[in-house]
């Protein structure tokens, strides 16, 4: 029997079922191989925007609440074995922990996600492609610096460069990066106008999220940082946990704009990967 297929000469998609291109037996959607005939199958991974963004926030929900509850943990109970380690894990204000980690990926899966969009734009020549291109670059870039720190590395430069010592911009970075903010605005308001009505809003609510955190509470949290103190004020470590779920709720947002752009700015855009085979290195005979 031959198996339904769509002009295009490829197996109609029925809700629920992969029609097999060898045999016409009906599948599931997660099967790799077909029941009847054992015809290697497509894998096909669906990506639910709203299941993403509902995963994401459980997991910023509960870091939100283990960054605090773990430093008052080390505040006020005395010594067991975890507590410090779990302090040290889970504090938002650390680096290299279960938070950093989280931020980190998020923002690579954005880069990831703007390159996508950006190629596929590319292939059916779309416009705005290099503002595609330029996004999954500062994105990359920041997931860099949230690996690495480099911004907390830039202050004592910065601070020097500006002669500031403490106060409200106690962490220098803020003043080139809040510049940088401005810039990238402008450069981009015509590409955020041309965008669909949902993924603009849905951008601009990131933004101000991740900046509102990165840099605004950065700028109140500079005042009641105690240098040189082995703890710090719990006002602090609030106002430092408020400034990283700010920034976390942010790029969340920023995956689940991006994903509900894709069915959107892309209609019936579908990406395949497929797996080149390995090259054999076998030595070449001698002559
Ligand atoms: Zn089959």
């Amino acid at each position: 029997m031959q198996p339904p297929t769509t002009t295009s000469g490829s197996p109609v998609h029925e809700q629920g079922v992969r029609t097999c291109p060898a045999c016409g037996a009906a599948n599931g959607l997660t099967a790799a191989f077909c029941l009847q005939c054992k015809h290697p199958l497509d894998v096909e991974i669906t990506i639910d925007a709203g299941r993403v963004l509902r995963s994401l926030l459980i997991v910023i929900g509960a870091l939100a609440v283990l960054s605090p509850a773990t430093q008052a943990m080390a505040y006020y109970l005395p010594e067991f074995p975890g507590r410090d380690l779990a302090a040290s894990l889970f504090y938002m204000d650390n680096e290299q922990n279960v938070p950093t980690l989280c931020s980190t990926l998020l923002l690579l899966v954005s880069a990831i996600l703007c390159a996508m969009i950006a190629h596929a734009h590319h292939r059916e020549r779309g416009s705005y492609v290099p503002h595609w291109v330029a996004l999954a670059l500062i994105f990359s870039v920041l997931a860099l610096d949230e690996f690495a720190s480099m911004h907390e590395r830039a202050t004592l430069k910065v601070r020097a460069l500006l002669g500031i010592e403490s106060g409200a911009l106690r962490w220098a970075w803020v003043v080139p990066a809040g510049l940088a903010v401005v810039i990238f605005v402008f450069v981009y308001l015509r590409f955020l106008g041309h965008l669909p009505r949902s993924t603009r809003r849905g951008l601009w609510a990131a933004g101000i999220l991740f900046v509102g955190g990165a840099i605004g509470f950065e700028v109140l949290s500079g005042p009641s940082y105690v240098p040189g103190a082995e703890e710090q004020s719990m006002a602090y470590v609030f106002l430092t946990t408020l400034e990283e779920t700010l920034e976390l709720l942010g790029v969340t947002l920023l995956v689940y704009t991006l994903v509900s752009y894709i069915p959107l700015g892309l209609p019936g855009a579908r990406w395949r990967l497929r797996v080149a085979e390995a090259r054999s290195f076998k030595a070449k005979p001698m002559v």
